[in-house]
């Protein structure tokens, strides 16, 4: 390999959100920019998701051994998404925790080797490579660093995806709630389910803990609950409109007036909800996702999806 070094990772931050519980924050929380966390023990760390490339996830570990400065013993994984497991394999030391079928998405999922040409600028993978989780478990797991529990919950699903955990760290009143939480972002929803969202979101809340780490965007309270159920029911009834309208997502996304959610960071995602609705109200299954992708694109305006990866 030459060429130049690569570029400084910018625009992140490590926070204690809790005595030992860290959440480490990347600006501005778009596409492939993920918000991680991690627990330091006195003699081990656990830490909550990779990153989407490889010079991400060094920042990261790097972050992770100037605030901890222990062995990264455990690595969570909070469901499949490139941008929270590609990184898996830089985390020499760690087992990697996941959900079962987060463990089969990372093995299915195809974008490492053949990333759809839609992001600008495109991802610069770097020397990741597919490293599941070897630990799995189908609906709890407890975990320990030294004395303090942390429970890992599979959620039930499809929401986010079909993989989705949170990791509760009763002691602490902190829970990684993964991408079932956008702060500041627009939810994506097209590899779960609108309506398993939703369900997700009560149980998610019915948990009941004093401070969130999200998938992306900063750490946050359960006040933003309120807008990520009333996206979801949004997007529920423009498909239900659109479809008994004889539209397709991309029209029906053109029509809608978006309105508060105009502000959330990436809002053609409405595109890619809409073909997921679409798809649950014909009887699910697999989305086409290079023509939900496309026609986000085309939402955009032509324009590929900006990301800051
Ligand atoms: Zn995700």
């Amino acid at each position: 390999m030459t060429g130049a070094a690569p570029a400084p990772v910018t625009g992140t931050r490590v926070t204690e959100v809790a005595d030992g519980v860290f959440a480490y924050v990347q600006h501005d929380g778009g596409w492939w920019v993920n918000t991680t966390g991690f627990v330091a023990g006195g003699h081990q760390v656990l830490a909550v998701d990779a990153c989407a490339t490889e010079r991400r996830t060094r920042a990261l570990l790097a972050a992770i051994a100037a605030t901890a400065a222990k062995p990264v013993r455990t690595l969570v994984n909070t469901h499949h998404h490139g941008d929270h497991t590609h990184g898996n394999v830089l985390f020499e030391e760690a087992t990697v925790v996941g959900h079962e079928r987060c463990r089969a998405g990372v093995l299915a999922d195809p974008v490492l080797e053949h990333t759809p040409p839609v992001f600008e600028p495109m991802p610069e993978w770097g020397s990741v490579r597919k490293a599941p989780p070897t630990v799995t478990f189908a609906d709890q797991l407890t975990v320990w660093v030294d004395d303090l529990e942390v429970e890992l919950r599979y959620v039930g699903g499809p929401a986010h995806t079909d993989s989705d955990i949170v990791v509760w760290i009763p002691q602490r009143d902190v829970l990684f709630t993964g991408d079932l939480v956008f702060n500041g972002g627009t939810p994506l929803l097209m590899s779960g389910s609108v309506t398993g969202y939703l369900q997700a979101l009560r149980t998610v809340r019915s948990i009941g803990a004093g401070t969130l780490v999200p998938g992306h965007g900063a750490p946050c309270g359960d006040e933003v609950f309120a807008i990520l159920e009333r996206y979801a029911r949004f997007v529920l009834d423009a498909a239900a409109q659109g479809r008994a309208a004889g539209l397709g997502p991309l029209e029906t996304a053109r029509e809608l007036v978006l309105g508060e959610f105009a502000e959330l960071i990436d809002p053609e995602r409405i595109v890619l909800n809409l073909h997921r609705a679409y798809a649950d109200l014909d009887g699910g299954g697999e989305l086409n996702y290079p023509a939900a992708f496309a026609d986000a694109v085309a939402y955009n305006g032509g324009r590929p999806l900006r990301c800051a990866v």
